[in-house]
């Protein structure tokens, strides 16, 4: 996870979802654009975990790819289906005061942009669909593993053979399925005529607009997420393939590439009090972490990763899975100092405050007179300054790191009770 930075700001206004989704653009100008929705749901993840690395790992060099990975991003964080009622019920008539109402407003617009092509409304469902009643999990009624159509076609619209499409792209999945029983099939939910829930979803209200959607549905009684996620990234790289949309993906499509590639959360930044934190190896709790007192607005490239005011602390998250918690302690923040010398095994740099400092055994950081060096979880006797002194790899109580291994520390500086920010030491 490496090109792209995304920063979220919390919502000022009561009324509203305290965060608001992103949109992410991959064009190459030429061609058509399909658009991509996760999220809808947010006890769903094969619905916005697929889209998450499809950002990380695709590259697209013919036509267009819109993606919204995180749509439903406050139950998203809280694994719920939504904390706000069924957002998928809310497209055809929503009131004022539901705190859904800017995000469906903002995305029936995006949904209307004129270059936009071809829609699709990621999910989990229950069971596995099948035409025909067989038990409780597979049967008619259930939706998992399935395409599901409103109508078999929309007239006038370029993509709007839906049946033959979705028939089309579910059988080319069936190729890469872990097991047997995950078969995909379509669904026709005859949305105008037999499915009066499903006139005030997402999908339809696409296809009243005569703009061509459909939905994509992996089980939510699969349990494994990176099986899950590759049914929903082969189901893209299908759809873009119908599209004349070319692309580039940086890794094997399999089951055990993509559980290895969900492993990475990338990192959070929190750039006005220069913190940066690897995410992916990080302990369940972090005590005594910094942070001004007015708050911070965070970073992250990767766009499920959002911050919650817990009563513990911050607590971070990747999509429903909970990173860390941090215990803060809150200052008054110092911006005076932008970067100090520092010593990695003997050599000498100089070194952003707010970045990582790489070492192998030992380390050492000088601040200026004035200022004060606190390395977490190292201690000399007589010395409240660790400026200037060499730190070993093996004089560190490893239950201050930060991560599980062992291998991150924090190195904090302050000048008189202001926080200035952190230098976090990677001992590779
Ligand atoms: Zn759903």
């Amino acid at each position: 996870m490496k090109k792209i930075i995304f920063a979220f700001f919390v919502a000022l206004s009561l009324n509203a979802a305290n965060l608001h989704f992103s949109l992410h653009k991959m064009e190459t100008g030429k061609g058509d654009t399909l658009l991509i929705i996760g999220g809808i749901h947010g006890n769903e993840p094969g619905g916005y975990f697929a889209p998450m690395l499809f950002l990380a790992h695709y590259k697209i060099t013919e036509g267009n790819v819109w993606v919204v990975p995180n749509l439903n991003f406050d139950s998203l964080i809280q694994n719920q289906r939504g904390i706000y009622g069924d957002m998928n019920r809310k497209f055809a008539v929503i009131k004022n005061d539901d705190k859904d109402k800017k995000i469906v407003d903002d995305i029936k617009k995006l949904m209307l942009e004129p270059k936009v092509s071809l829609i699709l409304n990621l999910h989990d469902g229950h069971g596995f669909y099948r035409p025909q009643p067989k038990n409780d999990l597979f049967n008619p009624k259930a939706w998992g593993q399935a395409f599901i159509i409103d109508q078999q076609a929309l007239a006038g619209a370029k993509y709007g053979n839906l049946g033959e499409i979705a028939s089309k792209i579910s059988k080319k999945n069936n190729v890469v399925l872990e097991e047997d029983v995950h078969e995909f099939n379509v669904k026709n939910t005859q949305t105008k005529d037999k499915d009066e829930a499903m006139r005030q979803s997402l999908t339809y209200f696409a296809i009243k607009n005569k703009k061509p959607a459909l939905a994509v549905e992996t089980s939510k009684n699969i349990a494994d997420l990176p099986t899950k996620v590759l049914y929903q990234l082969k189901s893209f790289e299908e759809f873009m393939q119908i599209m004349g949309i070319k692309y580039k993906r940086d890794f094997e499509l399999n089951q055990k590439t993509v559980a290895a590639l969900l492993q990475n959360y990338g990192e959070i930044e929190i750039p006005p009090l220069k913190i940066k934190l690897p995410l992916s190896d990080l302990k369940p709790q972090i005590k005594y972490f910094p942070i001004d007192a007015k708050g911070a607005v965070y970073k992250s490239q990767n766009p499920l990763v959002a911050t919650m005011q817990g009563k513990n602390g911050y607590e971070i998250y990747s999509g429903n899975i909970k990173i860390t918690t941090l215990t803060t302690q809150t200052y008054a923040f110092d911006d005076s100092l932008k970067e100090v010398e520092a010593f990695a095994d003997g050599k000498s740099q100089q070194i952003a405050i707010g970045s990582y400092l790489k070492a192998k055994s030992n380390f050492k950081i000088n601040v200026p007179d004035g200022y004060r060096l606190n390395i977490i979880g190292f201690s000399k006797k007589g010395a409240e300054n660790e400026s200037g002194i060499e730190v070993a790899k093996s004089s560190i109580d490893k239950n201050y790191s930060l991560d599980k291994s062992a291998k991150l520390y924090r190195a904090e500086i302050y000048k008189g009770k202001s926080f200035c920010g952190m230098i976090v030491v990677n001992f590779e």
